[in-house]
């Protein structure tokens, strides 16, 4: 044979292989294993959320890692949520990599969600350790220490994975949008003087518009195990900040009356997994009502849509299982402050922390200072981009911190997938990342900000690459 011949007969039979292999890899079976494993802190505990200290004294609904494992052929994925404000690298990146090591799913398939959650407890921020230090001066030691919390933590979502990873099980898949247009609100607002408010009073006549939209699909991923009607779980996500518990008590939000209505209509045993969506600046507040819907009432009416949607059919199956992992990394630079404004707001945190100055300023002078505490201790001047293909109309993505909704909706729009769900908070929080537009207008969001103007529609342009790449 030429040699021109030897390669065509290569290239032939190379086609042929990987034909066969993925013919072979549709016929796959899809195998789920799910574990939750409880994340609550002992109480009293610093609970985060605001800008002030705040002890728990007790537990409404225990918080959880919860953990699903997705296994076809030689694909493995991990995604775990938890009921925390935010996971940051210091916890996700050890608990990766254990999990990898206990289980062999490569660091980069594995996810670590937190769900902002903000009955959750504070166990990170140059916030937490000013708090801590304050506490260390006044009784020697910090009674509400949260290193050996952060330990266990590190140790609790890496055994998650492991437990759910040696749980797998076939399961068939189904999917789509449930749509829910009354729980969510853009909370920036058009003012008449020409500025962009953050929950501007309820029923100000200075308000002009929202200053921007909300995401009412709900994105439902369901498991069942082969041939049942009812699914044993599903993955759910919605773009509305978890702030609508308050009080003292830990608790999931309104992610746990989402999951005891969901079991109503399909068994004590549904377990509801929740991937946040892209909240950064959507929050449950009606400036048009006095009274503001709790958790309780949201889960359960998020739960009533959700649970139509299914029972209406329009959570579908859609084809073979097709599962398919691919991270990347974006660039990411921090927000540069001066020596002088680095020491101002250093001065400022005692007063932070004695509720002495407005939410603005405290913003800004826990950011400055959350700032240098990154530079110093490990940010690694880039964030990851992860997309999840379930089926070849499904996928998940999971982007690092709290990103603003229109870059959700600009990846959904983009992406090649039927139904697309963009979770936030995945792997390390910094806080905002609001869009250009955002930064140029101003107001809360953008001062409690710690990244670069453009830092999100990076993380939105990766996420439709690796979706292109996937379909
Ligand atoms: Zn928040």
């Amino acid at each position: 044979m030429s040699n021109s011949r030897i390669v065509a007969a290569l290239v032939l039979s190379l086609t042929i292989a990987l034909g066969i292999s993925c013919g072979l890899r549709a016929a796959e079976p899809l195998e789920a294993g799910i574990a939750f494993v409880e994340i609550t802190p002992p109480t009293p505990f610093r609970m985060s959320g605001y800008f002030y200290e705040r002890l728990s004294t007790g537990t409404k609904d225990p918080l959880y890692a919860r953990a699903i494992v997705l296994h076809q052929g030689n694909e493995k994925a991990a995604l775990v949520f938890c009921d925390l404000v935010g996971v940051t690298r210091e916890i996700s990146q050890p608990a990766r990599e254990r999990a990898s090591h206990d289980t062999g799913i490569p660091v980069e398939h594995i996810a670590v969600t937190g769900t902002h959650t903000h009955t959750g407890p504070l166990y990170f921020s140059s916030l937490h350790d000013e708090f801590h230090e304050l506490a260390a001066k006044a009784h020697g030691t910090d009674p509400y220490d949260s290193a050996p919390y952060r330990a266990a933590l590190t140790d609790k979502v890496a055994d998650a994975i492991v437990q759910a990873n040696a749980s797998l099980a076939p399961v068939e898949l189904k999917s789509g949008y449930a749509q829910e247009t009354r729980l969510a609100f853009n909370r920036r607002f058009y003012m008449k003087d020409g500025s962009v408010k953050f929950n501007p009073p309820i029923n100000s006549p200075d308000i002009i518009r929202p200053a921007g939209p909300i995401d009412p699909q709900v994105g439902v991923v369901l498991l069942s195990k082969p041939g049942e009607k009812d699914p044993l779980a599903g993955i759910i996500s919605f773009a509305m900040h978890l702030d609508t518990t308050s009080g003292t008590l830990f608790s999931a939000d309104y992610v746990n009356s989402l999951n005891i209505r969901l079991q109503k209509t399909f068994g004590p045993d549904f377990k509801t997994l929740f991937g946040t969506g892209t909240c950064g600046n959507i929050n449950h507040r009606d400036v048009t009502k006095e009274k503001q819907r709790e958790a309780d009432e949201i889960g359960q009416m998020l739960g009533d849509t959700v649970a139509d949607a299914i029972q209406k059919g329009e959570i579908k199956a859609d084809g073979d299982p097709a599962l398919a992992v691919r991270s990347t990394k974006v660039s990411a630079e921090l927000q540069e402050y001066s020596a002088d404004e680095i020491a101002k707001a250093t001065d400022k945190m005692p007063h932070v922390a004695a509720r002495e100055i407005g939410m603005l300023e405290a913003a800004q002078a826990c950011k400055i200072t959350d700032v240098e505490r990154l530079k110093k201790s490990r940010f690694p001047g880039e964030l990851e981009v992860q997309a999840v293909r379930l089926n070849h109309e499904t996928a998940i993505v999971l982007l690092p911190s709290e990103i603003f909704v229109e870059f959700g909706l600009a990846i959904k729009a983009a992406s090649p997938f039927k139904t697309t769900l963009v979770v936030e908070l995945a792997n390390d929080d910094l806080a905002y990342i609001p869009t250009k537009r955002a930064f140029a207008e101003g107001s809360y969001e953008v001062t409690n900000s710690r990244v670069q103007p453009g830092t999100g529609e990076k993380l939105a342009d990766a996420a439709i690459a690796l979706l292109k790449e996937l379909q």
